[in-house]
């Protein structure tokens, strides 16, 4: 039995990850640690920070709080030899090298999208994207996100132009001359493949990679209609982060 303490248990995706991890059978959430006390889930223990929980109590992290929590979950991991599963987003440079450097320590695995549909989708895109002139991607997400764009955007962006990249392929150039109103065209991402960030209550996680060439365009779209999108890919990664030290940024390697 795989022992877990989520961090940021108190939160929208703690609370569906405690609720999701605590049904399958080879993993225990033993604890929630959260800067506000959570709602119970079964026997776990409630925790105000990462620092007051026994080590031994524990096998591996996984974080879903805020960036500079983060940098804790990741310290603490590596002083005690824990895996450590980050969804977290929205980490600046230096967090984010901080998160890196303690990979050097111990396992860390981070994804900006933990769903399994998402996962394929930003590999579908990679595939499709060099046949295309020009991509752009619409993410959309609940209005409480405090990050923009998501994580998935540009990890999808990333791919989309690197593929592009492999294949010798470069954008159409984009014909806009002026914006009437700025930031109508999005953020560039690189190599042209605009990002357009949508924030509306009642959504969960969803993305649109839209793709044109002549007379032709290809639509590729996922949903995420509840937090529970994201609890098979989080175990998955809970299952392997401790198999090696290092830092591994997405899941694929064990989806498809
Ligand atoms: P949320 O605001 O509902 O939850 C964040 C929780 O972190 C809150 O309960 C808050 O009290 C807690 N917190 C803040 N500071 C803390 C600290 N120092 N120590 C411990 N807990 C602390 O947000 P959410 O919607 O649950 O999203 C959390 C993160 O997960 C965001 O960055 C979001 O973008 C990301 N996310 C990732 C994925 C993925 O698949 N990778 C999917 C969805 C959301």
């Amino acid at each position: 039995m795989l022992r877990v303490v989520i961090v940021g248990g108190a939160g929208r995706m703690g609370q569906a990850m405690a609720q999701g991890l605590h049904e399958l059978d080879d993993i225990a959430v033993v604890a929630l640690v959260d800067v506000h006390p959570p709602r119970e889930v079964g026997d776990a223990e409630y925790y105000p920070a990462l620092a007051d929980v026994s080590p031994q109590s524990v096998d591996v992290v996984v974080d879903f709080s805020i960036p500079s929590s983060v940098v804790l979950s990741a310290d603490w991991c590596a002083s005690h030899s824990k895996g450590l599963v980050i969804g977290t987003t929205g980490l600046d440079a230096e967090q984010r090298r901080l998160v890196e450097e303690a990979g050097v320590r111990t396992g860390i695995v981070m994804a900006s999208n933990f769903s399994i549909g998402a996962v394929l989708s930003e590999r579908f895109a990679a595939m499709a994207a060099p046949y295309f002139d020009r991509v752009e991607i619409i993410e959309l997400h609940h209005d409480r996100k405090v990050d923009a764009p998501s994580g998935t955007a540009l990890t999808t962006a990333q791919g989309i132009i690197a593929a592009r990249q492999r294949a010798g392929r470069q954008s159409a150039p984009d014909p806009t001359q002026r914006e009437t109103l700025a930031g109508t065209r999005g953020a560039d991402a690189g190599d042209g493949v605009r990002i357009h960030a949508v924030r509306l209550p009642g959504l969960v996680a969803h993305q649109e990679v839209v793709m044109g060439g002549p007379g032709e365009g290809l639509t590729i779209r996922h949903d995420s209609y509840e937090r529970t999108s994201f609890v098979q890919g989080v175990a998955v990664a809970v299952r392997h982060v401790n198999d090696q030290v290092g830092f591994i940024f997405g899941i694929e390697r064990w989806v498809v």
